[in-house]
Parts: C-alpha cells; structure tokens; sequence
C-alpha cells in the first residue's frame, strides 16, 4: 500500500498531559501515527466490515471512475471519530491504485504546506485531510481553484512586484474528513461530489471487527468474547480494537488457558472499569449526579460541569454524545435530564 504521511496532527483533540479514557473514541497518545494502528486497517472494500450503504456508493464510484480512466470524484467523509473514516481513505486508493497522502487540516497552518502538497501530487492521486473543518482560511482559498479547475494560483514576490501565477495540477481526488460536516463552509462543502456520513456499526458487525482483530493479533478467542466486546465499544471499531488489546494484556498475565472467553472479557474490562454497556466512571459519574437531582434534571451544562470536576466542552463533545445515542441522556432547553432507561442503568451498577 502507498501511504505518504505528511505532517499528521491529531494531537489537538486531547491536551497533552490529559489523562486518556479507555473509551476515548480518538485516537490516544500511543495510537496517533502508529504503525500498530495502521496494521490493523482494512486495505480493501472487502474487507472493511459493514457501512454496506456507504461501500455500495463508493465502490460504484471506483468502477465508474477506473472504467473511465479519470480520477475518483472529491469526497466528503462525515461521522464520529472512530468510525473508519482515515481507513475508507487508505481503501479507496487501494482500489483505485493510487498514491494516498495523508494530512491533517490543523497541520496546513502555512500556505506553503498546502502548496507543496498539491504540487507534488501525481496523476489520479488521493489527497486526504483529516479534520477538514479545521483548514485554515488561506488553505482554504488555495484548494477552492484547485479543486474545480485543478489550478493553483500562486501570488509570486512582494509588494508592487507581486503578481499571480497559475500553476496547472494533474487531476486528483481530496478525501475530507470530519466529525462537524455542518463546521464547513459551505464553498468548500459544494467542491465535493460525493458527501457520506459513516454511522455506528451494528453489534453484529462490531462482533465481526473483533474477530478479525483478534485474528491479526494472533489471538484464540470465543464467539461469544467477541460479542462481549462488541457490546462494550461504543459502536465504534476504533474502540473495539483498543478493549481488545487491553483483554490481550489481561489474558497474557493470566496465563489462563490458549482460548480467550467472556468471562475474561468481563473481568479484563472490570478492571478498566468498563461497563457492560461500555459506560466507564466519568459517564456513570455524570448520571448518578443527575439521578441526585430531583427529578433527573434539568441540570444546566456548566453547572454539571462544575459538579463533575470536568471542563464543559469535553462533556459536551466527548462524554454526552454515546450517552445521548443509547438514550440514557436527554438535552433540554433547561438543561440535561437521566432518562428511565439512564436511571435504570445507574441503578443495576449501584446494586452490584
Ligand atoms: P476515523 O478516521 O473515522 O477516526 P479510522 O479510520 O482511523 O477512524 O479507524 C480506526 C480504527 O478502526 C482503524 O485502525 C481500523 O483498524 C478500525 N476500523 C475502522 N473501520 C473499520 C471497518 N469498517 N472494519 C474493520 N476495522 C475498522
């Protein structure tokens, strides 16, 4: 596989220092960049379990585009992070059979980075740019030409001297990503062809993820561990391979027996204090708090903040979304609110 891997930047999202959750659907310290990571990826269409809507979109677009010779449309890669956005990336050029350089938006800070980029880039080539949200006004400017007349134009010298050079590029496919499609402006939004929303995966195909991990990480585990994990990741592969490493460590201080089972799987993700739902301390913090409240809320965002320790902006994008989507949490105008289903969950853990 040809990957170029220019100036990746992911080390935003979290800062540094932070201490990383088990369920951080980011990437953590120790798996941005990494080689480790990057082993784990699906390389074909065929191998990249379910999102069947968006392969089946996507892999018409392939043939279409090798069946005419011309490079694959500009695509705008929307969802969660975790979801396997960076990887349909590396699959797309895989199928196309082409170069994948891949950046990162805040790491395009001077013009001269997007330059450089787009001028070494060979025919029919994919471009991907993580965070796409995130590019900064003057890269912005320059990809707008580039993208619709593969044309970059340049201001060459200084002050009165100064004048604009058009450079003409070879034709290529920029693959955007991001976890905001509604942050990007809307130039930059209509540039692409193709706009695909990656969703949370089924617990099914999670089950199928972690068996293939396990497999590419030489591990003898059970169907039915599998499943354990699927049911504890979040919907998310990038969170399932991660449990599953951890149940690897776990497993190799046992030095129980060749077959990794559920109970295992249980008593590993005990350990990091993962639930049975994939919940860990900071979101069951969040709604015993709010079961404290009368009537489960409403509790405003700062307030809960404060209560919590936690700054307002983390619960907001990091912590309440997973528990927004398995419905245990409800934003109102006034504030959060424990759903019966949160109260319940809560409950079964105090019980334990
Ligand atoms: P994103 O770019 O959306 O944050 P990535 O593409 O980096 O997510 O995916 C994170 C990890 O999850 C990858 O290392 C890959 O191993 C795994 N993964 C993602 N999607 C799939 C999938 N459909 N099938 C199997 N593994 C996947």
């Amino acid at each position: 596989m040809a990957i170029v891997s220019s100036n990746i930047d992911r080390s935003d999202s979290r800062s540094s220092g932070e201490k990383h959750r088990t369920v951080d659907p980011s990437p953590i310290q120790e798996e941005i960049g990494s080689v480790r990571e990057d082993g784990l990826r699906p390389k074909h269409f065929s191998d990249y379990i379910g999102q069947t809507p968006l392969k089946d979109v996507l892999g018409i677009a392939v043939k279409a585009a090798l069946g005419r010779g011309e490079a694959l449309d500009h695509v705008l890669l929307y969802g969660p992070p975790g979801l396997g956005k960076t990887t349909m990336a590396l699959v797309l050029s895989n199928e196309l059979g082409v170069k994948c350089r891949i950046t990162s938006a805040p790491a395009l800070e001077r013009p001269r980075d997007i330059v450089g980029l787009l001028v070494n880039l060979q025919p029919k080539d994919l471009l991907f740019i993580d965070e796409i949200h995130r590019l900064p006004r003057v890269a912005e400017e320059l990809l707008y030409p580039a993208l619709e007349d593969k044309r970059l134009d340049l201001t060459v010298g200084k002050g009165s001297t100064s004048r604009m050079r058009s450079l003409e590029l070879p034709p290529f496919t920029l693959v955007g990503a991001t976890t905001r499609a509604g942050s990007l402006s809307s130039p930059l939004r209509d540039r692409f062809g193709l706009t695909e929303r990656l969703e949370f995966y089924g617990l099914q195909d999670l089950k199928a993820i972690a068996q293939r991990t396990a497999g590419l990480l030489g591990l003898v585990i059970s169907e039915d561990a599998c499943f354990e994990i699927a049911r504890r990741c979040r919907g998310t592969p990038r969170i399932a391979n991660r449990l599953l490493k951890r149940v690897r460590d776990f497993a190799t201080v046992r030095d129980e027996g060749a077959v990794i089972d559920s109970r295992l799987v249980d008593e590993a993700l005990n350990l990091h204090r993962v639930d049975d739902r994939g919940l860990d301390e900071i979101d069951r913090r969040l709604l015993g708090f709010l079961m404290g409240v009368d009537g489960g809320g409403p509790v405003g965002l700062e307030t809960l903040a404060a209560a919590l320790g936690e700054d307002s902006a983390t619960l907001e994008s990091v912590v309440e979304p997973y528990l927004l989507q398995v419905g245990f949490l409800q934003r109102t105008p006034r504030g959060r609110v424990i759903t019966a289903r949160g109260k319940s969950h809560i409950a079964s853990k105090e019980k334990k």
